[in-house]
């Protein structure tokens, strides 16, 4: 029998998503992604961007607090085991976030697959959704909340030295030990690169902030942690040019490229952190929903998720260019379990 509604992604939208059509009795069936290598690499791993973040200041009703009791107690003990729960005060983890509204949609009724959706069939009625594991499920309604992957620069000796010092995950791959009390570097200049670099000075004898121009683009706060960190030296006006290193040992440095005058200069470095920005996951989709000229699901309606498919909602990353914060993910995926209730009403499917 077809599943009322199935939701893909397992970020903050695809949480906020399950909770609401769970507690509207759709029994939503949630595909959080498959735990693979390729996915680790790419982060699209189960959980999302903020799975790959430390704290998250700004998620209200999250002050910094002493969470570890409350988390003992909301999250089930078989994954509560494997989570690195913080004693202390601090603000929740992206990791411990997500955890926290996984559970949440399961305490309603939430049913979850650890699976990849690869492929989706939207000609057909009810929509015909494929995974990794080769299973085929039924859907009246759909909600995409597949987010978005860092971005590489898309340089060969980048790809040549991926896992071997070039990441684009600081919080995932930081601490490892080829990092430990050697010089670094982070590329961009936004929230993402910020919070990288000062990520990555509890490890690094120092972190080089790469950046394309004279100006940072991340908020303010994060701005003024940045340059306020004695760790931290910023590279203004440079672009990456190379990632040098060898079969032994790696990353051993970078070539960086003047964008003012085109001068080179190498910087010795163990590792090479890209925060450059992200592309939306909608390879799944194959050109059957309208996306916009970034390649963002297109909603078709002002102040609502709906795509150019009937029956299709979009929430989160994979359809917003321009907030991209944990909380509006959840926002807008409040709103596609709601679009989404009211479209399966509206077609008599109960
Ligand atoms: P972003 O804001 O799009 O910043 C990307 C940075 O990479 C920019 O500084 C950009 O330079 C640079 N860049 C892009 N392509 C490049 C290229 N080809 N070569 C060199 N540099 C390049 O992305 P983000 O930092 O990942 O942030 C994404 C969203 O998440 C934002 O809305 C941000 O506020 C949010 N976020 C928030 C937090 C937080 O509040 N704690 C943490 C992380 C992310 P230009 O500036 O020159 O364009």
């Amino acid at each position: 029998m077809a599943e009322r509604v199935i939701i893909v992604g397992s970020g903050p939208a695809g949480w906020s998503t399950a909770i609401y059509a769970a507690r509207a009795e759709l029994k939503p069936l949630v595909f959080e992604g498959a735990i693979t290598e390729e996915n680790r690499l790419s982060g699209t791993l189960p959980l999302g961007q903020l799975a790959l973040t430390t704290e998250v200041e700004n998620y209200a009703g999250f002050p910094a607090g002493d969470l570890k009791t409350f988390l003992e107690t909301a999250i089930d003990p078989d994954r509560l085991q494997f989570m690195n729960v913080h004693e202390g005060k601090h603000a929740v983890t992206g990791p411990e976030l997500m955890e926290l509204m996984r559970q949440q949609a399961i305490n309603f009724g939430t049913r979850i697959v650890t699976d990849d959706v690869v492929e989706v069939d939207l000609e057909r009625r009810p929509f015909v959704v494929r995974t990794l594991g080769g299973t085929s499920h039924e859907a009246h309604a759909l909600i995409i909340a597949t987010g978005a992957r860092a971005n590489y620069l898309g340089l060969p000796s980048e790809e040549a030295f991926k896992n071997r010092g070039v990441s684009a995950c600081a919080v995932c791959d930081g601490a490892l030990p080829r990092f430990r009390n050697k010089p670094l570097v982070v590329v961009g200049g936004g929230d993402s690169a910020v919070e990288e670099a000062t990520f990555l000075t509890k490890y690094a004898s120092k972190v080089h902030m790469v950046h394309r121009r004279d100006k940072l683009r991340a908020s303010m706060i994060m701005q003024e942690r940045a340059l306020g960190n004695p760790k931290i030296q910023l590279e203004w006006n440079h672009t990456l040019d190379e990632v040098l290193g060898n079969d032994k040992d790696g990353v051993t440095g970078v070539r960086l490229n003047s964008t003012i005058d085109n001068g080179k200069k190498q910087i010795d470095a163990s590792g090479v952190f890209l925060a450059i920005g992200h592309t939306p996951n909608t390879g799944l989709l194959k050109g059957q929903v309208a996306l916009t000229e970034k390649g963002y699901i297109k909603w078709t309606q002002p102040f609502r998720t709906l795509t150019s498919v009937e029956g299709v909602f979009a929430a989160g990353d994979v359809a917003d260019d321009y907030y991209r914060q944990a909380i509006t993910s959840a926002g807008t995926g409040c709103m596609a379990a709601l679009d989404a209730e009211r479209w399966l009403a509206s077609e008599g499917i109960h």
